[in-house]
């Protein structure tokens, strides 16, 4: 009996929640359990353009909370970056990055490039010299620029491209993370282009570099050409600088001292993300639809996508300063 009424109370507070959630007054989501700030002295100084400060800022809720400013200079400054494009198709892996294809991440050496007409299924793949095995790349700023372009011209056909830090040696980008991070009423989709709400980049790893929307590739391989990442999954464009499509572990990392698998860097919205894996090999099992989920340490957190995934996570599951 005391059971069964326990239920009825039960149901009755239930009630009473649903409804007053169906009147006009603004519904909060309060966090619950632990909630961990974002820690500014882990993102490293050699990749920030000036000390992170605490500013106001509009939040996508329309709420305003503090966040941090962190003004990075978009080179990682805790790996070598490159390279890329290999110079010879018998250059060993060593010499090239990687490539991203069907979720397998594949090293490009010589072979990968001198391999590439079988590899896509088409025979206008001709990226290197039949004679001396030369790989065609990219050698200057201008044609890093020409042959980044998604309408390339017919002359950048078949080319590695390759953009080196010393051609994006000035660069600066603005990024607010909230100090707090708070949930959002549903997950936030990313954009997808000037004219979509969401932002687009996915994070910041503590080298201050960005954890970027999936690299167009299918734009990229039209144009026959190969816009390799080096092997930490970043590569440059004059605009972002260098950026990442894919966590490969080569970045700074904070281990876990419980066998959960090491933090990488922050997304957006303060939410720490962690690698895929934890210490013993394995995913975790109960990752939501953004590819978080929740522990008592850590509150809600992301964990990273496969490296051949060209993908981080899938949306925002807080807040994010406009
Ligand atoms: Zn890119
Ligand atoms: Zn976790």
């Amino acid at each position: 009996m005391k059971n069964s009424s326990f239920i009825v109370i039960a149901a009755i507070q239930l009630f009473f929640a649903c409804s007053s959630s169906n009147d006009n007054t603004t519904t909060t989501t309060t966090e619950t359990g632990t909630v961990v700030k974002v820690n500014a002295a882990d993102f490293l100084s050699g990749g920030l353009v000036e000390p992170i400060t605490t500013v106001s800022r509009t939040l996508s809720d329309g709420t305003t909370a503090d966040c941090y400013k962190i003004v990075v200079n978009s080179l990682a400054s805790d790996h070598t970056m490159g390279p890329w494009c290999p110079t010879n198709i018998s250059d060993d892996a060593s010499k090239g990055g990687i490539w991203l294809e069907g979720g397998v991440k594949y090293d490009v050496d010589g072979a990968f490039v001198k391999n590439l007409a079988t590899f896509y299924k088409d025979s206008n793949w001709m990226m290197y010299n039949a004679t001396t095995g030369a790989i065609t790349k990219t050698s200057t700023k201008t044609e890093c620029e020409e042959a980044a372009n998604p309408n390339v011209g017919a002359q950048y056909k078949n080319f590695c491209v390759e953009c080196l830090p010393s051609y994006v040696a000035n660069l600066s980008h603005t990024y607010y993370i909230p100090v707090t991070p708070k949930a959002a009423s549903s997950p936030i989709a990313f954009g997808t282009g000037p004219m979509s709400s969401g932002p687009s980049v996915r994070g910041l790893a503590f080298n201050g570099v960005v954890f970027d929307a999936p690299a167009p590739t299918s734009v990229i391989l039209a144009a026959y050409t190969l816009a390799p990442f080096d092997d930490a999954g970043g590569h440059i464009n004059l605009a972002a600088g260098y950026h990442y499509h894919a966590a490969t572990g080569l970045t700074t990392k904070k281990t876990q001292t419980d066998g959960h698998a090491a933090m990488i860097g922050y997304a957006l919205d303060g939410y720490g993300i962690y690698e895929r894996l934890d210490t013993a090999g394995n995913e975790s099992t109960d990752l939501d639809a953004s590819r978080g989920h929740t522990d008592t340490s850590r509150g809600y957190h992301y964990h990273v996508d496969a490296a051949g995934k060209n993908n981080f996570i899938n949306s925002l599951h807080g807040v994010y300063a406009k």
